[in-house]
């Protein structure tokens, strides 16, 4: 058994120690998941962790609450489900986010894109050095679409055009550096290509060079471009479609296949959540489930047969204009030992006061510290959580300086009413 780590990005090979208990990350290929798993995975958590599951903004399910003495029982069942890597550092850079409904209905299926590209990385031992936050990302050109998540390297394959794929580096679709286009059969090689030089060139820096972001903070767009081999201005793609903006919350329909999609506040639910969206599954759906980074799932193959009244009364939010959906929380201290305040209670607490003042628009995000696990980008209102109290981040990240220091509740709620006034 590898060594356990506190602070470190877990897998299952390799969990992280948190406040209650092990956390064991479960990065799941293509976000996929068949109900008989998602049902086995329940009575997992329920007889070796604590119930409780995180669904990660990588779409990563975590298991809470794992005793140390019950690890290897606990792996064994999960290598039955065929859900363990070959090795932990393996595991460590198999960090590739798809779109959740690609291959449904008349969609390409990107699933075999990404096993090779997830097998590459695993393969190849000096892609072992990778930081272990750097992530790919493979979109089908679909909705709902992957545009708007940050990856360090990613694949849009453009929807008028499924022969080409474009390479952008370190953003969301719209703020990328572009490497231009590859074909389909090509995203491995390439990826592998930019993945050894990202290797090479951030090399012996310090302070190192952990994300393609950082890379391109020092170089500048336009040498990361040449730095990667692209000569000339490379052209980025032109969309004509819709895009999918909202969270794909409620019932909707994409390229003709039905879904349900179900998310979870603050991304946390329990095991007997994960078994009602499998029997879900089961009775109205296709006995599959998607997770998606939006921290929800979709149930494809539902088609409004099912009591959305039910599903909100087990703490599921169905309704795409849920101010819940705007807002983000780490586990705070409930199960990180770096945190000193209850950020579920208090971000729910959040959720109220800014319906009530009406600000039920604007996204919060609150952290348990200025590491700001839940959320990477930035937000109208920040709060970073120290000593039992928050500071806060105007329009900035949990690692910024803060605009205002040592709030509790009610002066949160304040600042909350002073921006919806303003
Ligand atoms: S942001 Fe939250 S989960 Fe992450 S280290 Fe800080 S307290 Fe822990």
């Amino acid at each position: 058994m590898s060594a356990l780590r506190k602070g470190w990005c877990p897998g299952a090979l390799r969990p992280m120690m948190a406040r209650d208990g092990l956390l064991v990350r479960l990065r799941l290929t293509g976000g996929r998941l068949t109900s008989e798993v998602a049902r086995a995975l329940a009575a997992l958590s329920d007889y070796y962790g604590n119930g409780l599951f995180d669904l990660s903004a990588r779409a990563n399910l975590q298991l809470r609450g794992v005793d140390q003495a019950d690890l290897p029982s606990l792996l064994a069942a999960l290598d039955d489900l065929d859900l363990i890597d070959a090795d932990p550092d393996g595991e460590a850079v198999r960090n590739v986010m798809a779109s959740p409904l690609a291959g449904l209905g008349a969609r390409r299926d990107i699933a075999p894109i990404v096993t090779a590209l997830e097998a590459m990385l695993a393969q190849d031992a000096a892609l072992h050095a990778l930081p272990n936050k750097f992530g790919f990302l493979v979109d089908d050109g679909g909705a709902p679409t992957l545009a708007g998540v940050s990856a360090d390297v990613r694949f849009d394959v453009m929807p008028e055009a499924p022969d080409r794929v474009w390479i952008g580096l370190g953003g969301t679709r719209d703020h990328a550096v572009s490497l231009g286009f590859c074909a389909p059969d090509q995203v491995v090689e390439a990826a592998a290509h930019i993945a050894h030089t990202f290797l090479s060139l951030a090399a012996g820096h310090e302070p190192p060079i952990r994300r393609m972001k950082m890379l391109i903070e020092r170089l500048g767009a336009y040498q990361t471009a040449r730095a990667f081999g692209v000569e000339g201005e490379m052209a980025r793609p032109e969309y004509s479609g819709a895009i999918f903006n909202r969270p794909p919350v409620g019932f909707f329909s994409s390229d003709d296949v039905d879904v349900l999609g179900l998310a979870v506040p603050f991304g946390r639910f329990d095991h007997r959540m994960l078994r009602c969206v499998a029997d879900l599954a089961d009775t109205h759906g296709r006995g599959a489930l998607r997770l998606t980074p939006w921290r929800c799932f979709l149930v494809p193959g539902i088609a409004g047969s099912v009591d959305l009244g039910a599903l909100r009364t087990q703490t599921f939010i169905v309704d795409p204009e849920d101010p819940a959906l705007r807002i983000a929380a780490c586990v705070g201290m409930a199960g990180c030992e770096r945190g000193t305040t209850s950020t579920h209670a208090d971000a729910a607490h959040l959720v109220e006061a800014a319906t009530r003042i009406g600000g039920a628009a604007i996204s919060i995000h609150v952290s348990g510290c200025e590491k700001g696990c839940a959320k990477a980008s930035r937000t109208a209102f920040t709060l970073v959580g120290h000593d039992g109290v928050y500071d806060l981040v105007a329009g900035g990240k949990a690692g910024d300086v803060p605009t205002r220091r040592d709030l509790d509740l009610a002066a949160i709620e304040a600042a909350l009413a002073a921006k919806v006034l303003a």
